[in-house]
């Protein structure tokens, strides 16, 4: 367009250098030219504007195309908001019952730390009675034991006791049945009343005296039954009484076999058997 422009302006210049007589018909000439500068002008503008149109209807499409899409990006933007907006919903929703869950177990976990806590104390209590019941059987067993031994030793005891009464009452009426047995012999030489029976009752004591210093040497010597000691033998265990050991009626003593009470050689001189 710029181009045409330029030729219009030379057009002038020619023009206004040209002679003045041809001027008329110049501006006839200038008016047909213009004429046909017009209708070509014309023609093009007929054949730009529906170009023209075409862009810009183009340009449009193009605009409304790309409005639709970022309005169908928009309209999904959005949806997909909601979506999301639904889904945090939901999941909102999820954590308050998960939470108001979680504060029920919370609460039933401290409910159970209680009692568990009361079962643990119960049961150290149980343990510590246990014990204290435990050593008091043993104290309690301990005990009957000391007193069972007591017992039984208390037991033994009497009963040692009754059969050493009981030795002691078998001799003492050994002796009692020994000293009658005595009394009847000096009876027989008459009585103690006699000189005869006081000599009988006199021998017997000293034949008594014989005998037992035999047997205490048969004792301390662990002579065997069937030894016969002599008078050297048993004097030690004689004592004083050896001095005046003889019969007063005049007898002779034999002191005779373990086994044999000594004998006096006078008739009725005897000490009776045990
Ligand atoms: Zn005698």
């Amino acid at each position: 367009m710029g181009h045409r422009y330029r030729e219009h302006v030379d057009h002038h210049g020619q023009r206004s250098a040209g002679a003045g007589a041809d001027s008329r018909n110049s501006i006839l000439a200038l008016t047909s030219r213009d004429k046909i500068n017009r209708r070509g002008l014309i023609v093009k503008i007929s054949i730009v504007v529906p170009w023209l149109c075409a862009a810009g209807l183009l340009v449009a499409v193009v605009l409304l195309f790309h409005s639709n899409n970022q309005k169908d990006a928009e309209l999904a933007n959005v949806s997909e908001s909601v979506h999301q907006v639904e889904k945090l919903r939901q999941a909102m929703k999820e954590l308050e019952t998960t939470s108001a869950t979680q504060s029920n177990q919370l609460a039933e976990l401290r409910n159970q730390q209680g009692e568990l806590m009361r079962l643990r104390n119960e049961s150290r209590q149980f343990r510590e009675q246990l014990q204290q019941l435990t050593k008091e059987v043993q104290t309690a067993q301990s005990e009957a034991l000391r007193v069972q031994a007591q017992a039984q030793a208390a037991q033994a005891q009497a009963t040692q006791l009754a059969e050493a009464e009981k030795q002691r009452m078998a001799a003492v009426n050994a002796q009692a049945a020994y000293e009658a047995r005595i009394k009847a012999v000096v009876d027989a030489n008459l009585g103690l009343g006699t000189p005869q029976g006081q000599a009988a009752a006199a021998c017997i004591g000293n034949l008594g005296q014989i005998e037992g210093a035999k047997q205490q040497w048969a004792l301390e010597n662990k002579k065997a039954a069937t030894d016969t000691p002599t008078w050297d033998d048993i004097r030690p265990y004689l004592g004083r009484a050896a001095q005046a050991l003889s019969c007063p009626a005049g007898g002779t003593y034999s002191i005779n076999v373990l086994t044999a009470e000594p004998t006096c050689s006078i008739p009725g001189h005897a000490v009776p058997p045990r």
